[in-house]
């Protein structure tokens, strides 16, 4: 029997969101630009989603910007942002982000500072947090935009972006959280975190890959990174994906609050209760990020002397599907930045596994895991030159 712990690579497909979109995938076929009755009742369709996107998040519906991607909608926000304040002269503009983004941010920071964009990478501390006061003393007067994640992919920490929103508010700098990895697993509202954009993608909550959203508060400028017939209000071109948004819609609908908040308590029982065992049942376990406000499903550890991709080898030949870093990262094969960039040892980054939890996960597959877990760690220890 296969057993999934990677909800924070993808989810699976909740069922529900699934019979919603297939419709579309069949007689619904209109191009919502179209004004026949195919359209129509295409465009009703995404009128819905979008509607249903923007009550999970705490925002309007004309505020939402549907994306290809997560990845997208992080370039939209920075691209989009700095190209249209600053397009005379990107070697005014000056950004502020971290060094534990994902790299759907930090490759978009590199590329525009080869365009002349001053960029500060903010460090984080052993457990992987910043502070408000870091942020403060990394702003200059040139400084024009803050992108900083809600929480992190690899660790689940939590940044506090709304205490970094009364900041930027203050000096009237834009405030843009890429919240991929938050939206699903904890509750997010645009107006109580206080940003100016915030990203999401919906294959992190039990949707397709392949439709992500930026929501963007009235009054921000945002130059389109795709021309053409100029749907989503002209922020982002091309025929919207239909069932995809409908997908999104259903699956938002799938997370009111009462819902939301059983899910965070289960799953936060689980992950403790798995990181006790482990902590019990190891002779060495490092977690990462543990130790302060992190997302209910994920946790991060070394296992010091093993090679992580050997573990999650391992595990995977049981039917278990674990990662040693994000699902990006984890294709390079070279460890995780994320650690790295919180001090920690290579030896301890080279043996680091993520488990993330989801809505399918069972107390009976999180037991099964620590057997296996517990076993093929006393085997490679056994065999370990370290
Ligand atoms: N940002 C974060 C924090 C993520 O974890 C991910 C995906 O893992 C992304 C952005 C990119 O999202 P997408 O896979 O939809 O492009």
């Amino acid at each position: 029997m296969n057993i999934y712990l990677d909800y924070n690579g993808t989810t699976p497909v909740d069922p529900a969101v699934r019979d919603e979109m297939l419709p579309f995938l069949g007689d619904l076929y209109g191009n919502p630009s179209s004004t026949h009755w195919a359209g129509q009742a295409a465009r009703e369709a995404i009128d819905g989603g979008r509607e249903q996107l923007a009550s999970l998040i705490g925002g309007d519906s004309e505020e939402i910007v549907f994306t290809g991607c997560g990845s997208e909608s992080d370039n939209l926000a920075i691209k989009g942002t700095l190209w249209s304040c600053c397009q005379q002269d990107l070697t005014k503009a000056h950004v502020i982000t971290s060094a534990v983004e994902h790299p759907a941010i930090i490759n978009c920071c590199t590329f525009l500072e080869k365009l002349g964009v001053d960029f500060t990478y903010l460090d984080v501390d052993r457990d992987g947090m910043i502070s408000a006061d870091q942020v403060e003393a990394a702003i200059t007067d040139r400084t024009i935009l803050i992108s900083l994640m809600l929480a992190n992919n690899e660790t689940g920490v939590i940044f506090p972006i709304e205490e970094i929103s009364r900041l930027t508010r203050s000096h009237g700098i834009l405030l843009h959280t890429d919240a991929v990895q938050a939206v699903g697993k904890i509750p997010v509202d645009v107006n109580e975190l206080g940003v100016d954009l915030l990203s999401l993608s919906g294959h992190k909550f039990y949707a397709p890959k392949g439709l992500g959203a930026l929501w963007v508060r009235p009054g921000v400028n945002l130059e389109p990174l795709i021309h053409g017939g100029g749907q989503e209000r002209g922020r982002r071109s091309g025929t919207e994906a239909v069932p995809n948004i409908v997908a999104v819609g259903k699956a938002a609908s799938l997370l009111e609050p009462e819902s939301l908040a059983k899910e965070v308590k289960r799953q936060a029982k689980l992950r403790d209760d798995l990181e006790t065992e482990l902590t019990e049942k190891l002779q060495r376990v490092i977690f990462h990020g543990s130790r302060v406000e992190r997302l209910p499903n994920t946790t991060n550890f070394s296992l010091p002397g093993i090679d992580g991709e050997s573990l999650r080898m391992h595990l995977d030949l049981q039917g278990i599907a674990v990662s040693t870093s994000s699902a990006c990262a984890s294709r390079g094969g070279k460890g995780s930045q994320v650690l790295r960039a919180m001090g920690v040892s290579e030896a301890e980054v080279q043996s680091a596994i993520r488990v993330s939890l989801g809505r399918w996960t069972t107390d009976a597959e999180i037991r099964q895991f620590i057997d296996i877990l517990v076993e093929a760690a006393e085997a490679l220890w056994r065999i370990s030159p370290l």
